[in-house]
């Protein structure tokens, strides 16, 4: 099983993930601009994508979904609320599949299987684990707290995929409104540094290979930062990188990945860093 994000912050949040079999979107809150961009910097096109997972309905995590589904009819799987919410909220133009999870606790995409957990978030909201052949990924964004199911359940994983959102001193001189650093800064918001560290610590994460910090904010942190704290409450063994925004970057199973950081140079000369790690 492998994995890979195609953007990670407040702008959009879309990864894939792959095993043998099956090639699944969690979330796609890509413009129409970047989604066959991004899908191609990665090795993939829509034609690969078999279904699409959704953790809950903001826009930064569903505005793509529309212009997939008028390309592609593709499985949409949430909760029954949440793809509820979805049909309510996004003009699609052809109707889209969409395939709530069961009450039990596993479901199955293809050979990927899912299990999922609530999380706290002014929207309901989920996070995942992935399994596939005796790997297992977990997944969790958007929630101003790491429920205690989710702390034990995690603690298994191969691969995690955590939001490391903010830094609170930088959220302190932040030109957000005040409404929406409270909501941010709450238990139903966004993950600090912190919190995530914290949670690292509490997962123990005794198997796991990698762990790539998610959705963090372009104004309120930095990669270092974040890496930083994270790296207090994990052990050396693990590798830890973060994902960049609004662009794609490395697969988890990229060697270099686990060693350095690495950029690439766009036609206008900037630099794009793909991933930072620690
Ligand atoms: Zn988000
Ligand atoms: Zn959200």
């Amino acid at each position: 099983m492998r994995f890979c994000s195609l953007s990670s912050c407040s702008y959009a949040n879309s990864i894939v993930v792959q095993d043998n079999n099956t090639c699944i979107l969690i979330d796609c809150g890509l413009r129409k601009k970047d989604i066959k961009p991004f899908l191609s910097q990665v090795g993939l096109g829509l034609s690969d994508i078999d279904a699409i997972l959704v953790t809950h309905c903001h826009i930064d995590h569903v505005y793509g979904l529309k212009f997939i589904c008028q390309e592609k009819s593709l499985p949409i799987y949430s909760t029954a609320n949440i793809l509820k919410k979805l049909g309510e909220n996004i003009r699609f133009r052809t109707t889209p599949t969409f395939i709530p999870f069961g009450n039990c606790a596993g479901n199955t995409i293809g050979s990927l299987s899912v299990a999922h957990f609530s999380l706290s978030h002014d929207v309901e909201t989920i996070g995942f684990i992935l399994s596939s052949n005796g790997e297992r990924m977990g997944f969790i964004t958007d929630t101003g707290f790491v429920p205690a199911s989710c702390l034990d359940a995690f603690q298994a994983v191969d691969y995690l995929y955590i939001e490391s959102n903010h830094d609170p001193d930088l959220y302190k001189k932040s030109s957000k409104p005040q409404h929406v650093i409270k909501r941010n800064l709450g238990p139903a918001g966004h993950l600090s540094n912190e919190q995530c560290s914290q949670a690292l610590k509490s997962m123990g994460l005794k198997n796991c290979k990698l762990v790539m910090l998610g959705h963090l904010s372009e104004k309120d942190n930095n990669p270092a930062l974040a890496l930083n704290t994270a790296r207090r409450h994990l052990s050396p063994g693990i590798s830890l990188v973060s994902a960049p925004a609004r662009t794609p970057g490395c697969w988890s199973d990229d060697q270099g990945l686990r060693n350095t950081s690495a950029s690439r140079k766009e036609p206008g000369g900037s630099i794009i860093l793909n991933f930072y790690a620690l």
